[in-house]
């Protein structure tokens, strides 16, 4: 873990109803005109056309528009080398393919980056790392926070809510997170960094307070998983938001590649290691429950065998990274939970 000498968080920041409308204005007002707009694929036209309506609207043409079906280094770096001299800025407006590509590309122009999720399915569009394929295999390589973070909470309320649960199961994972972080300290001295820690687990305090579908819960789901991005900015590690859970749902990755929705790996690993870790099991189930989280895992249950194999693989996936998958052989343990534990009823089948 390196510390950064400064630390770069967003400052343009909407959370709201309609704010896919106004960003037109939210791009003109501190000085750009002509940015490159990086669109997912196969999005919901109605959406596009409100962006680049509004856009026009403010006098904000794009000098590029770029569909992006693929999250790898190699399209990232192919947009970046066609950019066109006069792009002053990029836009990323979409699901996650779409924005880590944009975030990327921004990195290498160094240019400000517009972050427009249209879902909230992961921490992915305020986090400091853009999660792209190189060579096949996915890694996180390091980026920068966006300039700016437009979510219209209305646009990601009516997105699918296998989405939004999957937002939610990445950010109950902060509670299993941190906790793996701690036992690092104790295990190998890796150093904590408190205001990170507190920040990232006082994110999920509020989002329990209203884990709900509704115009709120949306609000404070975006707020929560921003806030998470900023937490890892300051301790210049993922350790506030990604611990043992993530090492799971990677190797799920690598076993099932794109079978499953990240949060949803994620969520029921967190449920899962919580139970390990002997701590914060019961508010992890509380909020996963209260969101309806289980009847989604539940309509497309996990192959058993597969998660017991990617529990056996996740500590192998990252050096110096002690969690509590690191203190001694888990897989017998998860295999009963998996049989036993009323909660995980009908997530697994095989
Ligand atoms: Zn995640």
């Amino acid at each position: 873990m390196s510390l950064p000498s400064s630390i770069d968080v967003p400052t343009l920041v909407r959370i709201k109803p309609g704010a896919l409308d106004r960003l037109g204005l939210y791009v003109h007002r501190p000085g750009f005109r002509a940015p490159a707009l990086l669109i997912s694929a196969g999005m919901v036209p109605e959406l596009i056309d409100r962006g680049r309506r509004s856009l026009v609207e403010h006098d904000v043409t794009p000098v590029t528009e770029v569909p992006v079906t693929d999250a790898s280094l190699e399209v990232a770096t192919d947009a970046f080398v066609a950019l066109p001299a006069r792009c002053d800025a990029v836009i990323g407006l979409g699901g996650g393919k779409a924005l880590d590509t944009a975030k990327y590309v921004a990195f290498l122009a160094r240019k400000p980056y517009f972050a427009v999720p249209t879902s909230l399915s992961n921490d992915g569009f305020s986090s400091p790392g853009a999660s792209l394929t190189v060579a096949g295999r996915r890694r996180s390589l390091p980026s920068r926070l966006p300039y700016g973070v437009v979510v219209d909470t209305a646009v990601c309320r009516s997105a699918p809510l296998p989405l939004w649960h999957s937002g939610v199961g990445d950010l109950v994972a902060k509670i299993t997170a941190v906790h793996d972080w701690k036992l690092a300290f104790h295990a190998t001295g890796t150093p904590v960094n408190d205001l990170a820690a507190l920040l990232s687990d006082a994110t999920v305090m509020q989002f329990t307070a209203a884990p709900t579908r509704d115009p709120e819960g949306i609000r404070l789901l975006a707020t929560a998983l921003l806030l998470n991005g900023i937490a890892m900015e300051i301790c210049g590690s993922s350790r506030p938001a990604s611990g043992s859970e993530h090492l799971i749902s990677h190797a799920l990755d690598e076993l099932v590649p794109g079978r499953y929705l990240h949060g949803l790996q994620v969520g029921v690993a967190t449920y899962v290691v919580s139970r390990l870790q002997g701590q914060g099991t019961q508010r992890i189930a509380g909020v996963l429950d209260r969101a309806g989280f289980w009847d989604t895992v539940r309509a497309d249950p996990f192959d058993r065998a597969t998660w017991l194999a990617a529990v056996a693989r996740a500590p192998e996936l990252k050096t110096d990274f002690h969690t509590v998958l690191s203190e001694g052989e888990r897989v017998d343990e998860v295999a009963a939970m998996l049989a036993e534990d009323p909660v995980l009823d009908g997530c697994f089948r095989g």
